[in-house]
């Protein structure tokens, strides 16, 4: 099959987020299975000069963009079996920033999804399907529709929209859009490129698009949902037979303890002891109290809202007082960098935070920390939890979008899971599971090491998913027949639905451990400026509010006020009802069972 990707970033040239490693990494795996499979990406003047430095010229050409005429250059590199193509322009992507600052982010988008339409013919590459992701390739699929369909070049080709994340839609004015892709009146209607008064490239996408892709089942369903659709999900329902999640995947390579030269000893899932250096390392590295008994918790990532980052806020002294340690290695909101730089000054030897893009950082972080936390108030798949969990950190997170498809809480009757996670959008019940969590780091050894080795060994490689994707594009072309999106899709998650329980007994009340020594000159412990119980349950209540309804059905709210059953098995129930009250119900996949974790 022949397949074009266009996206605004991909590793290793140029990357922002989770769209740059999708792309990257589902491209080599699509090329090593057979297929012709060529990237567009502009050319930024960020792109690393070594990289430059091996394209060569393919060629040049005109784009009319309404009244302008703008120079378009094509330069190729092939590397692991994949074409990439650079779109030149340095008007538009010779800039010091990629996105955003300009305020003529619809030109220069629209000058990228036009070039790559245009240039198909002179390349003489003719796919089967085009795969565009996210806002900045919106227009691909609604110019081809539009203006190149009855072309014979184009006639045949499918295309397929894939949103990495619906927050982000690039929204414009509609005759700025008009001066520069000379859309015609008549398909300004809010069934065709109108959103709200406004244009809007990602809608453009999801309108114009033969299937629709995010990168999670749980978010393929959660945005056709009022809190989550971002005023698209009527859309999205309207779609919702043609919309289809597929987990992301991992680099394996990148991303393998047992390989990695950027921690400071290698380790693999049969034997543990270079995390501990690891550890050791890290805390040397960030200034933390040395002691390889107080559990790290470690956050890497975008600084940003969507992050859950509000409830960090709301209960930091309560988390710091667990006697836990915190590293931050993030970029974003200035409210969250100073909040972390405070939570360092007020806290020392017991939290660090770097403010800036360092991947060897992230990597020794992930490596020596033992858990990692993700309460995102929406998370599209997220590859921070699987990476951590490669890595033998145990996840905490809240259960939305690919959290929710990755991580399965640890039941300690039936023995299931792989990490601890909570429902609501509630501090307190993310500091009440960080205790959980830390209650099995000090006294259930035995778990701790179990799921270690279960996050260790689930295949997060792109080979599953890639697989789906394939079947998707053979299902637009027409070689075989598309499935319906609402089958349930097999989760990696490796479950233990045979092992005995590992814990039958429940896990002993609260207790707050003692907390470590203050360090010479330290500030108050808890400082009470932030940290204020009242404040906290304030914040909680003004946040629990905006809980999310949709997964709490009225049957399941009638049960049980928290865990909505809508994924419970059969199965699943009936060794629920053996339990006892607080034993978490919802969640069975039907995966396969590891064997090795069967034999214990
Ligand atoms: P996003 O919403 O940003 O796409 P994901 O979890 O899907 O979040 O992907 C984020 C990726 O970027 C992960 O590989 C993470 O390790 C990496 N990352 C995020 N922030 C940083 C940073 N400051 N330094 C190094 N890597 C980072």
């Amino acid at each position: 099959m022949k397949i074009l990707f266009t996206a605004s970033e991909c590793v290793p040239f140029i990357k922002t987020g989770g769209l740059a490693d999708v792309v990257g990494a589902l491209a080599p795996v699509l090329a090593a299975q057979g297929h012709d499979v060529r990237v567009m990406v502009p050319l930024y003047s960020k792109i690393p000069d070594t990289y430059v430095n091996e394209m060569t010229h393919v060629l040049d050409f005109e784009v009319q963009l309404g009244w302008r005429k703008q120079y378009c250059g094509i330069e190729m590199l092939v590397r692991d079996g994949v074409t990439y193509y650079f779109v030149d322009n340095k008007f538009y992507f010779g800039r010091s920033y990629i996105y955003g600052l300009g305020g003529d982010e619809y030109e220069r988008f629209g000058f990228f999804c036009r070039a790559c339409l245009n240039s198909l013919p002179l390349l003489d590459f003719q796919p089967d399907v085009i795969h565009a992701h996210d806002w900045q390739s919106g227009m691909v699929p609604a110019l081809l529709k539009i203006q190149y369909a009855h072309l014979p070049f184009f006639s045949a080709v499918k295309t397929m929209f894939t949103i990495h994340n619906l927050q982000y839609q690039g929204i414009f004015g509609i005759r700025e859009v008009q001066d520069v892709l000379g859309l015609g009146d008549s398909l300004w209607t809010n069934d065709k490129l109108e959103c709200f008064g406004c244009a809007n490239y990602l809608k453009a996408g999801l309108v114009y698009s033969d299937l629709i892709t995010t990168v999670s089942p749980s978010y393929a369903e959660e945005i056709q949902t009022a809190y989550y659709g971002e005023r698209l999900d009527g859309l999205l329902r309207a779609r919702k037979h043609e919309v289809y999640g597929i987990l992301n995947g991992l680099d394996v390579v990148d991303y393998n303890p047992a390989e990695d030269n950027s921690i400071a000893a290698k380790f693999t899932s049969e034997d543990l002891s270079g995390k501990a250096e690891c550890k050791l390392a890290l805390q040397r590295e960030m200034n933390l109290t040395e002691d390889p008994n107080i559990p790290i918790i470690g956050m890497v990532g975008r600084l940003s809202n969507q992050k859950g980052l509000d409830l960090v806020d709301c209960v930091l002294g309560d988390m710091i007082d667990q006697n836990v340690q915190l590293v931050v290695l993030g970029m974003g909101e200035s409210r969250y960098v100073n909040l972390f730089e405070w939570a360092q000054s007020a806290f020392p030897g017991r939290v660090a935070c770097r403010f800036d893009m360092d991947s060897a950082l992230a990597h020794r972080i992930y490596a020596g920390c033992d858990m990692f936390l993700m309460p995102s108030q929406f998370e599209p798949c997220g590859l921070s939890q699987m990476i951590a969990m490669r890595y033998g950190t145990i996840p905490i997170v809240r259960e939305t979008g690919g959290l929710r498809d990755t991580v399965l809480s640890y039941n300690e009757f039936t023995g299931e899971g792989n990490g601890f996670t909570f429902f609501n959008y509630n501090a307190h019940d993310m500091l009440h599971v960080i205790e959980r969590a830390t209650e099995y780091y000090h006294d259930h050894k035995d778990v701790w090491n179990l799921l270690q080795k279960r996050g260790m060994t689930t295949d997060f490689s792109w080979t599953r998913s890639a697989n789906r994707y394939v079947e998707l594009y053979r299902g637009m072309i027409g070689e075989t027949e598309l499935r319906d999106p609402s089958e349930p899709e097999e989760s990696p998650v490796a479950v233990v639905e045979t092992a005995a329980p590992v814990e039958p007994e429940k896990p002993k009340k609260r207790t707050t451990r003692k907390a470590a020594p203050k360090a010479e000159g330290a500030a108050e412990e808890k400082p009470k400026k932030r940290t204020t119980t009242k404040k906290a349950a304030a914040a909680d209540e003004a946040v629990t509010e905006e809980k999310p309804k949709k997964r709490t059905t009225k049957k399941a709210a009638a049960e049980t006020e928290e865990k909505p059953k809508k994924r419970t098995t059969k199965k699943a129930e009936a060794a629920a009802e053996t339990a006892s009250e607080e034993q978490p119900k919802k969640r069975v996949r039907k995966t396969a069972v590891k064997k090795e974790e069967t034999k214990e």
